[in-house]
Formats: structure tokens, sequence, C-alpha cells
């Protein structure tokens, strides 16, 4: 129930086909109702809705992210809802070097956003369309972008350069921007609470393991360096994206089988990480469960998988004078204890000791340490991206304020 003074915050999510959407309340935590529009655009476009346990599922045949907003707007007037909206958080993929943190959304914020397509082609066109969709359909509510690669904008130079030409930088702004902001913020302030870490004095690195995956160094609330670079490609092991490759042995494939730019763009991105090397699935879970049944293809993408994952925190370690804590969070990080064993297994050397049973009975959504008494600790922490979108847009809103004046 919520409270007579309590604002609403809706908080969008826009793919090239999907919108994901959660709606909370400036007095409570979780959400009140979240759900996903899909296949957009398609004639089998659909939307579910889940809240207060149930979940009600409809066509919306044919629609496009317009039509999807339309009917989640008459979806949320019906229950009562959708007068109580006070402001809109979206999640931009790309902001390139201009938002260093999320912003209040004005024709200008929408020009900037503009400006990064060229870095995000197939994600920022998808977050525009969900902004302007939600400011046709509700006129008057303060709009609010929240950006993947903000969080990063305090790397170092050092952390950020490719050693390309540098008229490439200057020109075309080619460098290591780094994603998934907005969750390695969320979990390092809840692990330095969790922890008891000074927030002015701390070093932790955050594992970020979902279907795309990437590691950050925090030094006192601030990234210094990050594992995926100018695209979501660089780095670990994911799903289906390659991460980190030679790209000697990418000119060599070209040469070898004629395959062009967009047959590589296909293959980096679509055909590689855990499915490529299993040659059996993309899934995590699927992988654990057919290693455990002898299945060698499975066994060696998950040691790939883990041994990279495990040289990049040992390398961001180094941006680090003291590492506390080593946490992990997303589908990956927050379930598999096999991974999380594993990895930290091969991170002695920096003197983090797993606590076996502490690990195996976390997952689900739970958070708890997962090493010994001894630092650095290892934690897991569940992340959540749209409580913090939504945190930030009721700040920027100023619903925060208001609130506190009544
Ligand atoms: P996300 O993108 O954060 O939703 O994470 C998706 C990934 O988490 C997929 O690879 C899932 O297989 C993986 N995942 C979820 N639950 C488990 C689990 N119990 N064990 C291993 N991987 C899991």
């Amino acid at each position: 129930m919520m409270a007579s003074h309590a604002q609403l915050i809706l908080v969008i999510n826009c793919g090239s086909s999907s919108l994901k959407f959660a709606l909370y309340s400036t007095d409570q935590r979780g959400p009140l109702l979240s759900g996903l529009a899909e296949c957009l655009g398609q004639a089998d476009a659909s939307m579910r809705i889940d809240a207060d346990g149930a979940r009600v599922k409809t066509s919306l045949d044919g629609a496009n992210h317009a039509g999807a907003l339309a009917a989640l707007t008459r979806e949320l007037d019906a229950r009562g809802l959708l007068k109580g909206i006070a402001a809109v958080g979206h999640r931009v993929v790309h902001g390139g070097e201009r938002f260093t943190a999320s912003a209040l959304i004005t024709p200008d914020v929408i020009a900037g956003i503009e400006a990064c397509v060229p870095l995000a082609p197939l994600h920022n066109p998808a977050n525009l369309i969900g902004i302007k969709a939600a400011i046709a359909a509700l006129p008057g509510v303060r709009q609010v972008a929240v950006f993947d690669t903000a969080f990063h904008q305090t790397m170092p130079k050092a952390a950020y350069l490719y050693a390309l030409p540098l008229a490439y930088y200057r020109d075309l702004g080619v460098r290591r921007y780094g994603f998934h902001g907005t969750s390695h913020r969320y979990v390092a302030a809840e692990a330095v609470r969790e922890l008891g870490l000074d927030p002015l004095d701390h070093g932790i690195v955050i594992a970020h393991l979902g279907n795309g995956a990437s590691a950050t160094a925090v030094l006192n609330g601030r990234s210094v360096d990050t594992t995926m670079g100018l695209t979501p490609l660089e780095g670990l092991v994911m799903g289906t994206r390659a991460g980190d490759v030679d790209f000697g042995a990418l000119l060599y494939i070209a040469r070898r089988t004629g395959v062009d730019l967009d047959g590589l763009d296909t293959l980096l991105n679509r055909k590689s990480g855990l499915l490529g090397l299993s040659e059996l699935s993309n899934d995590c879970r699927t992988l654990v469960a057919a290693a455990e049944e002898g299945n060698q293809q499975a066994a060696d993408a998950l040691d790939v998988f883990v041994h990279r994952l495990a040289r990049h925190i040992g390398g961001l370690a180094t941006s680090l004078p003291r590492l506390d804590a080593v946490i992990f969070t997303g589908g990956i990080g927050e379930n598999s204890a096999p991974i999380r064993a594993k990895t930290l297994g091969r991170l002695k050397s920096l003197g983090i000791e797993l606590d076996a049973d502490a690990n195996a009975g976390i997952f689900g959504g739970k958070r708890g340490l997962i090493s010994t008494g001894r630092t650095p600790a290892a934690l897991v922490v569940p992340t959540d991206e749209e409580w913090m979108i939504a945190e930030d847009t009721a700040d920027l809103a100023g619903l925060k304020a208001e609130m506190a004046a009544q």
C-alpha cells in the first residue's frame, strides 16, 4: 500500500525489439510491478506484467515501442497508478565522454544521446525511441537518463586509451568507455556498506557476470579500470561474445575465410564466448550441468571463462593500492558456486581464501561473505540496476527533496 505522499517512478529499459519496465514507489524498496514487452514490431509482439505475485500476459498485435508504452500506460491507468507517476528513468547505454553522471532529460540531453549513436548504433537509437515515446505518453512528467558508461568516466587516461594512433581518439572518440556502470556503482556501494569499509578509503574489484560480463576496479567509490572498452565486447568471456581476442587472429580469419566486417561482427558478438567454445549453449547453467555429465567441451568453455576472469581480476587489482574485496554479481556471479570457487581458487596469490560451505549456500538472490575471515574478502551482492535508476531518477527529478520537505 502506498503512503498518501508517495510518488511513483517508472523505470524503462528499451532494447531494439523489447521494452523492460518497473514501477517503484518512493516509500518502498521493491518494485510495485515490473514486466517486459517483447518481439516489438513483429506480429507476435506481447507484454507481460508481474504484480502482487500474479503474471498477466497480453498480445500487442504487432505494436512498436510507442504502442507498447501506450498499452502500458492504459494498464497503469486501469490499476489507478498512472496519475501517481512523477518521473520516468531511462537506461541509456552510451553517454560517451559527455555524460559523467545521470541527467535530467532536456532537448540538449537528447541531442547529446543522439551524438553518441555512432558509438552504440544498436542500443542508443532504441533508448531514444523509449525516451521520445515516454515524453509523448506522459507529457509534463520529468524524465531522467541513466548511462551505462557514466560511472567509468573517472578512469584515468592510462586505463582508457588504446595504443592506437591518437588521432582515432581525437577525431572519432575511440577509447575505452566501459559498461554495466549502473550495476557496478550499485554493487560497490552495497559492498562497502556490507563489509563496513571506509567509503573514502577502499579498493575493491567487482565481477558482474551475466550474459554480458565485465569486471571493474573501484577505488574509494570511483571506477579506475574496467574490462569493457569502446563497445561491450572487450574483456571477459561472455555468453556469445568473445571478449579479448588477438586482432591478428581476426585478420588471419578474415584473410583465410573471406568473412566481411558484418560477418566478423556476428562472429564476435553472437557466435563466440561460451556458445562458440562449447558448441552447446551460451547458458552457464546448461554448461555446468553438461560438464558434470562429462561433456569435455562444456568443461573447457567454463575453464576458459574462469581463466580469463581470474586473470582480469588480478590485472584490475594492480589499479588499486590495496585490495579489500572481490565482489560477485549478475546471474552467474549470484548463483554459480562452482564458478566462484574455481575463480577464487586461482586468486590465492592475492591472499583470498574461499569458505566452501558459505559459498555453496549463496544463490537465488542471497548476499553474503564467501571467504574466511581474512582479507581480501570475497562477497556476493545481487545487483539491482532498476532500483539504482529509480534512485537517480528520484534524486534528479527532485522527488527526494520534495519528500524530505513533507
Ligand atoms: P543475467 O544476464 O545477469 O540474467 O545472467 C544470465 C546468466 O546467469 C546465464 O548464463 C545463466 O545461465 C546464469 N545463471 C543463472 N542461474 C545460474 C546458476 N544457478 N548456475 C550457473 N549459472 C546461472
